[in-house]
C-alpha cells in the first residue's frame, strides 16, 4: 500500500515514461472508483480549550456506536454495496450524457434485481423497512438510480398493490418484480401538480364495450414529469376523473379522481401504443438518469378490470360501488395509500445529509489554514465558525436519522395493522418529516460545499451532483410548503378534538398531556435557571420545544377564528399561512427531539450513549438558541439563561468536534460513497491531483 501511494504522489515522481503515464492513468481510474482509505489519519491539531469547562476528549467505542446506528438492515445494505463495488461497469462516472445516464440507471436496476438477486418489490409488500434500507443504499450509488427504483417499485408497483385488489396483484406482481413490466406513476399534469383534485384527464366508462376510454381533454391535462415514461415504461398508473354515463339530463356523472392501469408501449416491440403520445421532458437540473416524460391520451381504450378498484368499483352495467361514502373520503383514502414514497424520500434525504456531512467534516479535519505565529497551521474544523456550520448539522443528522427510522417503523406497523389512528399519524408525520428534513438537507448541501472552499466546487467532490439531484426532493411527492400545511391542519384538528374530549394519536399525545401546563405563564424561577445540568436535562429541552408549539397552536387557532369572520376560511388560512408553517415546523422539531432523547436513552453502550447525548444536547440547545427571540419575548427564558444557552451551545459544538470523526465514521458509508478525494483521510491531495491529471 505504502509503495503504491508513494508512486502515486505527484511530488515524488521523476520524469514520466509512457509506461508510467499509462500506469498512472489506470491507477487514477481505479482510485476514483475505489479510493485508498486505509492509511492513518493526519494527526489532529490540538484544539483550543473552551472556557473553564473540561475539554477532555470523550473516548467513543466506534464499533458499538456504528452497530447502534446501522440497525437491523445492515446486511442487505452491505450486499448492495458489495455488488456495486464488484461491478465498475455499473458505477456512474462524473461526466455522462443524459441518454447514457438513463441507460446506465436502467442497467443498475436490472443488475440489482437480476444479477445481485435483490428483489425490492417483495419488501414493498412484506417488509417496508428492508425496502427503505435498500433504497438508501441504492441512492448512495447514484441518486438517479434510487429514484428510478422508487418509481418502479414504490410508485408504479405501490399503486398496483395499494390501490388495486387481488386480481391486479395476481396479474402484475411478478412482472413488476422482475422488471418485465416497467411502469410509471402518472398523476401530475401540466396545469395541476399539488392540487391533485384539479386533475382533468378523464376515464369514461363505455358500457357497450365494457371498457374505459382515457382522454387528455386539453393541453393543460397532459401528464407531465412522469418518471420512466420517456424511455423505459411499458405501463402507467394514470390518475383520471372517472366519468360514468347516467340516465338523467346531465348524461354523465363525475365520480372524482381514480387510478387506472394503462399500457403505453408494446410488450414486444416497445413501440408506443395507438392513441398514446409520449414526449421527453428533456435535460433537468439533476436526476438525469431518470427518464421523465409527458403523456397525452387520445381515446385510449382499456378493459374495465384496469380500474384499480380498492376504494371504488364499476360493475358491468356501469353502477358505482364504494365502501367510502364521499368523493373526498375516497380521495383521502387513495392518497393515504401513497405515503410510502414520502416516507422513502424522508429516509433517503437523511442518507444524503450523512454523505455530505461526512465529506465536509472529514475534509475540515484534514484541511489546515493559518495558525498561531511560528506554529503549525490548524485544522479548519478548529475554527469556531466552521464548528458552528458543521457541528449542529452533524447533531441534526443524528436527530433525523432516529426520527426517520421511527417513521419507517410506524409505516411498517401501519401496513400490517391498518389501524385508523396510526394511518392518520403516519400521514401527518411523513408529510412533516419529508418536508422538514428535505429542506434542511437542501440547505446543508450548500453549507457543506462552502465549508470545503474552492475544492468543494470540483464535480469530483460530489456536492454539485448531490445538490442538484437532491434539490427536487423538496417538491416531488408533495411540495414542502403544501405538506407542512397538512401538518398544521392536522394539528388544528387535534387541538379542536382535545377540547372536545377526543383521543389523540401517539405523536400528538403531548398536546393532551401538557397543553395546560405549556399555556400557563412561564415559571419566573425556572426561567432563570442556568446550570448546565438543567440546560442538558431532556425535560427542560423537550418542555421548551413543546411550549413553543403549544403557544403557536393556540395563537394561530385564535387568529384563524378572528380572520375567518371577515375573510372566510380560505382567506383566513392564507392570512395566517406563515404562522401555520412555523407551527408545523415547530411540532416536527418536537417530535424529532423526543425520538432523539429516546434513542440516547436506549443506547446500550455507555460511551456511544455519551457521544449521542452530546449530539442530542447540541441539537436541542442550538434550536432553542436559534429561536431565542421567541423564548425571550414571553420571558420563558431570562437574559442570563439565554446567555448560558449560547455559551453551552458553543461548548457542545466544540465537544462534538472532538468526536466528529467517530460520529461520521459510525455512518459506515462505503468507499464508493465518500470517494470524493477531499473526503479522504489520507493522501487526499495525491488522489485529488491525479483526478485532475497530474
Ligand atoms: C424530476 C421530477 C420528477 C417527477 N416525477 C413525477 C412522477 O413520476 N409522477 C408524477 O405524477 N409527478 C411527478 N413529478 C411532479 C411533482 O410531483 C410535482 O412537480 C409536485 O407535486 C409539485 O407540483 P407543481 O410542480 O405543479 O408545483 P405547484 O403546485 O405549482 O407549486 C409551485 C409553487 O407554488 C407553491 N404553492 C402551491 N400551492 C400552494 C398553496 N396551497 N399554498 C402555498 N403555496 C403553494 C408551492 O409551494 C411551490 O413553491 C415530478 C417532478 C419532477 C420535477
Amino acid at each position: 500500500m505504502e509503495s503504491r501511494r508513494g508512486m502515486m504522489n505527484p511530488w515524488a515522481e521523476e520524469e514520466s515514461s509512457s509506461d508510467l503515464v499509462a500506469m498512472r492513468r489506470i491507477q487514477r481510474l481505479s482510485s476514483h472508483i475505489s479510493p485508498d482509505v486505509t492509511a492513518p489519519p493526519l494527526p489532529l491539531v490540538q484544539a483550543e480549550r473552551c472556557s473553564s469547562r473540561s475539554s477532555k476528549k470523550l473516548e467513543v467505542n466506534g464499533e458499538a456506536l456504528s452497530l447502534y446506528m446501522r440497525g437491523k438492515h445492515m446486511d442487505i445494505q452491505e450486499k448492495v454495496f458489495d455488488f456495486f463495488n464488484s461491478r465498475p461497469d455499473l458505477q456512474t462516472p462524473i461526466e455522462i450524457s443524459k441518454d447514457d445516464h438513463r441507460e446506465l440507471c436502467m442497467n443498475q436496476l436490472l443488475g440489482l434485481v437480476r444479477d445481485a438477486g435483490i428483489r425490492p418489490f417483495r419488501y414493498v409488500a412484506d417488509d417496508p423497512e428492508k425496502y427503505f434500507a435498500i433504497m438508501e443504499a441504492v441512492g448512495s450509488v447514484d441518486m438517479s438510480f434510487g429514484i428510478k427504483m422508487g418509481v418502479q417499485y414504490s410508485l408504479w408497483g405501490g399503486s398496483v398493490l395499494n390501490l388495486g385488489t387481488k386480481k391486479h396483484r395476481d396479474k402484475y406482481f411478478d412482472g413488476i418484480d422482475n422488471l418485465d413490466y416497467t411502469g410509471c406513476f402518472a398523476m401530475t399534469e401540466l396545469h395541476h401538480g399539488s392540487n391533485v383534485q384539479g386533475l382533468q384527464t378523464t376515464a369514461t366508462f363505455d358500457p357497450l364495450k365494457d371498457e374505459f376510454v382515457i382522454d387528455t381533454p386539453n393541453d393543460g391535462a397532459i401528464k407531465w414529469w412522469i418518471g420512466n415514461a420517456a424511455v423505459h415504461g411499458k405501463f402507467a398508473t394514470v390518475f383520471a376523473r372517472l366519468i360514468l354515463p347516467t340516465h338523467d339530463s346531465k348524461g354523465v356523472s363525475d365520480m372524482g379522481v381514480h387510478a387506472f392501469i394503462v399500457p403505453i408501449r408494446d410488450m414486444k416491440t416497445h413501440q408506443t401504443l395507438p392513441g398514446v403520445e409520449i414526449q421527453d421532458c428533456g435535460h433537468k437540473v439533476g436526476l438525469n438518469g431518470v427518464d421523465n416524460g409527458a403523456l397525452r391520451f387520445r381515446s385510449v381504450r382499456i378493459p374495465r378490470d384496469n380500474l384499480l378498484n380498492r376504494f371504488g368499483d364499476v360493475s358491468r352495467d356501469g353502477k358505482y360501488t364504494s365502501s367510502l361514502p364521499t368523493i373526498n373520503k375516497r380521495f383521502g383514502a387513495t392518497l393515504g395509500e401513497l405515503v410510502g414514497g414520502r416516507v422513502g424520500l424522508a429516509y433517503a434525504s437523511v442518507g444524503v445529509l450523512k454523505i455530505s456531512a461526512t465529506i465536509a467534516i472529514r475534509y475540515s479535519l484534514l484541511r489546515q489554514q493559518f495558525g498561531p505565529p511560528k506554529q503549525p497551521e490548524v485544522s479548519i474544523l478548529d475554527y469556531q465558525s466552521q464548528q458552528h456550520k458543521l457541528m449542529p448539522m452533524l447533531a441534526s443528522t443524528y436527530a433525523y436519522h432516529f426520527a426517520t427510522v421511527y417513521l419507517v417503523e410506524k409505516y411498517s406497523e401501519m401496513k400490517k395493522t391498518h389501524d385508523e389512528q396510526l394511518v392518520a399519524d403516519v400521514h401527518a408525520l411523513s408529510a412533516g418529516l419529508k418536508s422538514y428534513v428535505t429542506s434542511y438537507t437542501a440547505k446543508s448541501l450548500s453549507v457543506c460545499r462552502e465549508a470545503c472552499g474552492g475544492h468543494g466546487y470540483a464535480a469530483v467532490n460530489r456536492f454539485g451532483s448531490l445538490r442538484n439531484d437532491h434539490d427536487i426532493f423538496q417538491t416531488f411527492e408533495g411540495d414542502n410548503t403544501v405538506l407542512l400545511q397538512q401538518v398544521a391542519a392536522d394539528l388544528l384538528k387535534r387541538y379542536k378534538e382535545k377540547f372536545q374530549g377526543g383521543t389523540l394519536t401517539a405523536t400528538w399525545s403531548y398536546l393532551r398531556e401538557s397543553m395546560n401546563t405549556y399555556l400557563s405563564q412561564p415559571n419566573p424561577v425556572t426561567a432563570r435557571w442556568e446550570g448546565e445540568d438543567h440546560l442538558r436535562d431532556p425535560k427542560f429541552q423537550l418542555d421548551a420545544f413543546r411550549y413553543r408549539t403549544s403557544r403557536l397552536l393556540q395563537n394561530v387557532a385564535a387568529r384563524l377564528q378572528k380572520h375567518s369572520k371577515t375573510l372566510g376560511g380560505f382567506g383566513a388560512w392564507n392570512r395566517c399561512l406563515n404562522h401555520l408553517l412555523t407551527l408545523a415546523e415547530s411540532h416536527i422539531e418536537s417530535v424529532i427531539l423526543a425520538k432523539f432523547i429516546e434513542a440516547v436513552k436506549n443506547c446500550p453502550d455507555p460511551s456511544a450513549r455519551a457521544a449521542l447525548k452530546l449530539a442530542c444536547d447540541l441539537y436541542a440547545l442550538d434550536r432553542i438558541w436559534k429561536d431565542i427571540g421567541t423564548y425571550r419575548n414571553v420571558d420563558y427564558v431570562a437574559p442570563n439563561k439565554a446567555k448560558a444557552i449560547h455559551k453551552l451551545t458553543e461548548y457542545l459544538s466544540f465537544q462534538v468536534r472532538n468526536v466528529a470523526k467517530e460520529l461520521v465514521d459510525a455512518f459506515e458509508l462505503p468507499d464508493h460513497v465518500t470517494r470524493a478525494p477531499i473526503a479522504m483521510q489520507s493522501d487526499a491531495y495525491s488522489q485529488y491531483t491525479q483526478v485532475v491529471g497530474f
